[in-house]
């Protein structure tokens, strides 16, 4: 598989081809068609293989589909990653492939100016990057207003339970994907409960 294959938009691809990525990766391969189709994915790869990108550009496509937004409108997109770093590594990705289209990500988590991140989120933001912690305290209004046609939600793997508690806030027709370094027992059954007839890739 090429990055051709993907159609992407001359926008993104410009982005990836600064990157300087010659080809997708695996994880790449598979997993973004899936996630470009709007199915629901769990995702076991490990660090290094690629995967935020995997689930990212996917994402800005599909933001790219949505009305713009109004002022205090959004998210479109949630990340729930489990570390205030991976946090700020992702909102970073967000940032890179999210500029060829002017969209706004922001980074919320515990330490950080909770000021600035709520007023980031109160002018209106397509991405949210948080950790689980912060998703179920200063998302949680947000996620339940019905904003937006379809939004949809990427868990990256965190506390079974707070993942747990977020999705059961989250419009029932969201897109999620989940993604997990190992593949266990406890996230075949978080998948069975969150997810909607997902579709498995392992790397
Ligand atoms: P991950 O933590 O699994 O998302 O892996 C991310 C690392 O892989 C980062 O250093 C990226 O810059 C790099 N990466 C992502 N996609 C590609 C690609 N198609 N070709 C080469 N490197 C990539």
């Amino acid at each position: 598989t090429s990055f051709a294959h993907f159609n992407f938009d001359e926008q993104l691809m410009h982005q990836i081809r600064k990157s300087e990525y010659t080809q997708p990766t695996p994880i790449q391969c598979q997993g973004v068609p899936i996630a470009l189709s709007g199915r629901d994915m769990i995702g076991i790869a490990k660090t290094g293989s690629g995967k935020t990108a995997a689930f990212i550009w996917p994402m800005l496509v599909h933001i790219m589909d949505q009305k713009e937004l109004e002022p205090g409108e959004g998210p479109i997109a949630v990340i729930v990653c489990p570390t205030r770093e991976l946090c700020q590594q992702i909102h970073a990705e967000c940032k890179r492939f999210g500029k060829a289209y002017s969209l706004r990500s922001v980074a919320v988590y515990g330490g950080g100016s909770m000021w600035e991140q709520a007023k980031a989120l109160q002018d209106g933001a397509e991405i949210v990057v948080c950790t689980p912690f912060t998703a179920r305290v200063c998302l949680r209004p947000r996620l339940c207003r019905d904003m937006l046609k379809s939004f949809f939600v990427f868990f990256l793997f965190a506390l079974e339970y707070q993942v747990r508690s977020i999705a059961s806030h989250v419009r029932p027709d969201r897109q999620t994907l989940l993604f997990s370094a190992t593949f266990r027992k406890k996230i075949e059954r978080l998948a069975r409960d969150i997810l909607v007839d997902p579709i498995r890739v392992v790397q």
